[in-house]
């Protein structure tokens, strides 16, 4: 016998009634979106290995361990091979899409979102998957479109708190035992304070270094501010006492976070700066946050994360296009949803997890009747209503507790009906039967619907 082919590890499929729970989801998010201005764009998940290693960083996780890359068969002889890569986030993308199709160029503040999946070579757990979706947003544009404002980053963290708050996911405070999402945000510099940062961060690590995991020493020498977000036991005392990058920040760069949580504060968005919060991705400039959940999600707790990118269009050959955008875990919300439904945390989330059952079923009484029961199918389902059809050759006693799992209403048509132009409807939950004209019956269904 041939073995049992499984789908590959770190992937995996969804299933309805859950994929309800996702389509849910992403109905929320792209309503919140609209509201806010947001277009969707829909980007290739293939695109070429240098967007990444030039627009995230070659030293960055991501891109030195985790990409799914090969070099594509050349067409022709004259034709050299592309190396490709299955994309791990979509910033990148968004981004090269702005500076292809000269977005910058109409002078107006580009806002777009996304929703897809991405593709990472970790190490699967719970929460952590190598295809995983991602809901995200970019606002970009030319600086005389405003992008730089720290109003932008301010819209897009005050757009989070209220897609959470349309979830029904809440935010910590004593009432759930701040086990609600939390906002944890920095700074993390210009493109000018920056390598002053990192510089001093590198003479504060030289004496030290040997004391680190060897993880953390590779670090020091090769992107020392990954040091920083280490989770390493050990480390932490070391790591405390490393200089903070909100000592390196130019003025400019202190207003702009200054302004940014004046305008949290003025939105009601709560927050905590996290001074050692640098995130994986060197395109990152100024604000960068994260957003946390306990509930569901055990050790892989960021449900999600962003930040400003002011200077990625020009790293990889676009225009100057400041920007901010964050990318949300949608298999990390699910999961959220779905803890929060078990502990009646969440009526929504609860709601979209169990199967909907249908308007009705219909059980032909012989296969004779299959055909006219297919065709009262069809006009049901114009009218809008979901139905299913049994086969004429199930006996009732097959038929009743079959149309009890699936539908709220069991439609008999059996040959008198039939020929009187008639069907009997029996609601499962009360038992009570009624014969009505067909013509009668999508009127009679669609007022019973819940
Ligand atoms: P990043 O693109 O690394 O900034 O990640 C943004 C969000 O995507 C994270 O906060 C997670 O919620 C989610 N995420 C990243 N990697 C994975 C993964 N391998 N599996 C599931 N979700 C992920």
């Amino acid at each position: 016998m041939s073995s049992v082919l499984k789908a590959v590890r770190g992937t995996r499929d969804l299933l309805p009634p859950e994929t309800a729970l996702w389509n849910h989801v992403e109905t929320v998010a792209r309503s919140v979106f609209a509201r806010y201005g947001f277009g969707e764009i829909r980007t290739p998940v293939i695109e070429p290995t240098e967007l990444f290693s030039r627009g995230v960083g070659e030293e960055t996780d991501i891109v030195s361990k985790e990409m799914y890359t090969w070099e594509d068969r050349a067409r022709a002889a004259s034709e050299k091979a592309q190396s490709l890569t299955l994309r791990p986030e979509n910033t990148a993308g968004v981004v090269r899409a702005y500076i292809e199709h000269k977005l910058g160029e109409t002078g107006r503040l580009q806002k777009l979102c996304y929703i897809g999946p991405q593709f990472r070579r970790e190490r699967p757990q719970k929460g952590r998957y190598r295809q995983f979706f991602q809901i995200g947003a970019e606002v970009i544009g030319p600086p005389s479109s405003g992008s730089e404002s720290p109003l932008r980053d301010a819209e897009v963290l005050e757009m989070l708190a209220t897609l959470l708050d349309e979830l029904g996911i809440a935010r910590a405070s004593a009432e759930n035992n701040y086990k609600g999402w939390k906002l944890a945000l920095n700074s993390v510099g210009s493109s000018t304070d920056r390598p002053r940062y990192v510089a001093a961060l590198r003479e504060a690590l030289a004496p030290v270094k040997d004391k680190l995991c060897p993880d953390n020493q590779r670090r020091a020498e090769t992107n020392p501010l990954r040091v920083l977000d280490s989770k390493d036991e050990n480390d932490q005392a070391i790591i405390d006492s490393l200089p903070k990058i909100v000592d390196y920040l130019d003025a400019e760069s202190k207003q702009h976070f200054a302004d940014v949580l004046a305008a949290l504060d003025a939105c009601g968005v709560p927050y905590t700066v996290n001074p050692r919060l640098v995130r994986g991705l060197d395109y990152y400039t100024r604000t960068a946050f994260e957003f946390t959940m306990e509930t569901g999600l055990g050790t892989q707790n960021a449900l999600l994360g962003g930040g400003r990118y002011d200077g990625l269009s020009e790293t990889i050959g676009g225009p100057k296009a400041p920007g901010i955008g964050f990318a949300i875990g949608e298999d990390r919300l699910i999961l959220t949803l779905q803890a929060l439904a078990e502990e009646k945390q969440s009526a929504e989330a609860d709601n979209h997890l169990h199967a909907h059952k249908l308007d009705a079923y219909i059980a032909p009484l012989g296969t004779e009747q299959n055909a006219a029961a297919l065709a009262l199918a069809s006009t049901l389902r114009r009218a809008g209503l979901s139905v299913e059809v049994g086969d004429g050759t199930f006996k009732m006693k097959k038929a009743i507790p079959l149309a009890d799992t699936l539908a709220r209403h069991l439609i008999i048509l059996g040959e008198d009906e039939a020929k009187a132009g008639e069907a009997t409807v029996k609601t499962l939950a009360t038992g009570e039967q009624v014969r009505l004209s067909s013509s009668e019956l999508p009127k009679r269904l669609s007022s019973a619907k819940p």
